[in-house]
């Protein structure tokens, strides 16, 4: 069907497969059929988590299960590394769920290092961390396996990491890094449309869940836990979804995860040479960019959103324009879930020529 290509942060461009996946006939999510299915799915999804833990499918965006994290796991004061929109967001949202919380800032466009997240916990009271592995808005990836290895330091304290749009574009061993919990919406790297989020817990955080009063129940991690080890969910899931799920993990293995964390490298670039090539620069610095994303400065003062405009009208494609703040001093392309050297190649020769038309 013709329509407007995806090259925005997420969602992404669904494949064909996939969406004839999403629609495989209804089933009963209490039939043996369902257990079936996500029967399947599991191994594949540890496979890709890395993890010997059970993966729990929650039918909500990413922010259900970012809230839900805060609700299950602090009870004393959470540390929330804010770089970025998303980052930031994730300390109004502990805020707003009546958590006290203490940010720790740094420009957009900045990382956030171990020795910070080190500084912070040092002066004590913290029960657990927020991290955004891959800032969206950003384009900066942060460094979560130095991180990890830190609030490791700091007994008590559990790590709640937010892969959304780096899940399956670098690696994010969950079982190795010893984090906490590390969640995921479908819309992102997985190309998947959005609706769904997965997500691990470690067994630690499992423990103090049960113990935390107020976790509610959508979102109550022992809930999903009882419910999955009979491969099943708490409520009804969004089972379109799963399907396509399932024909998603069974793409992701066929083309081994080494090589897909290649292939995104290899893509991104493509895109990094293309922003050099036209004198751009970029809003991460180098070693902490995105490997799904690139976040470009707009150090030529270009009119992004007439660029953004002449990428639909001309080239069917979106371009994302900048976000919150950085809007139209930055602008965003995306490189994750099933891209090629060769649609990639599309965006960059789209990109030249609308460049040439401002
Ligand atoms: C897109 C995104 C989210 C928000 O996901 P929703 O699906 O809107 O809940 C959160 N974190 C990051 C890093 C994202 O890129």
């Amino acid at each position: 069907m013709s329509h407007t290509k995806l090259f925005i942060p997420g969602p992404v461009e669904v494949s064909p497969k996939t969406t004839q996946a999403l629609t495989r006939p209804m089933m009963g999510h209490r039939s043996k059929d369902f257990q079936a299915l996500y029967g399947r799915i599991m191994p594949m999804l540890q496979q890709v988590f890395s993890t010997s833990q059970p993966v729990f499918l929650s039918t909500s965006s990413a922010w259900g299960v970012m809230e839900g994290s805060i609700r299950n796991l602090v009870t004393q004061k959470v540390l929330n590394c804010c770089c970025g929109a998303f980052s930031d967001k994730w300390y109004d949202v502990s805020l707003a769920c009546g958590k006290q919380a203490e940010a720790l800032k740094v420009e957009w466009g900045q990382p956030i290092t171990a020795e910070m997240v080190d500084e912070r916990l040092a002066a004590g009271g913290f029960d657990a961390v927020t991290l955004v592995h891959n800032e969206t808005s950003t384009g900066v990836l942060n460094p979560l396996k130095e991180i990890a290895a830190v609030v490791k330091k700091h007994p008590g304290v559990s790590l709640i990491v937010d892969t959304v749009s780096s899940f399956s574009a670098v690696p994010t061993p969950f079982d190795e890094l010893g984090v906490d919990v590390m969640l995921l919406g479908t819309q992102k790297a997985l190309a998947l449309p959005p609706g769904m989020a997965l997500f691990a817990i470690s067994d630690a955080a499992l423990a103090k869940a049960a113990t935390v009063k107020d976790r509610g129940y959508y979102f109550d991690f022992v809930e999903f836990r009882k419910n999955a080890d009979n491969l099943m969910t708490p409520s009804t899931p969004v089972i379109p979804l799963i399907y396509a799920l399932e024909s998603k993990l069974e793409d992701i293995l066929a083309e081994g995860l080494e090589p897909r964390y290649a292939r995104h490298a290899a893509l991104n670039d493509l895109v990094h040479g293309w922003v050099r090539r036209q004198g751009f620069e970029f809003l991460a610095p180098e070693g902490y960019r995105s490997k799904s994303l690139t976040c470009v400065k707009n150090n030529l003062g270009i009119d992004t959103a007439k660029l953004v405009s002449i990428m639909k009208k001309d080239h069917a494609m979106a371009i994302d324009g900048g976000y919150g703040k950085i809007k139209g001093t930055t602008f965003r392309l995306s490189n994750m879930g099933d891209e090629t050297a060769e649609t990639i190649g599309e965006l960059i020769a789209a990109l030249d020529d609308s460049i040439r038309k401002l």
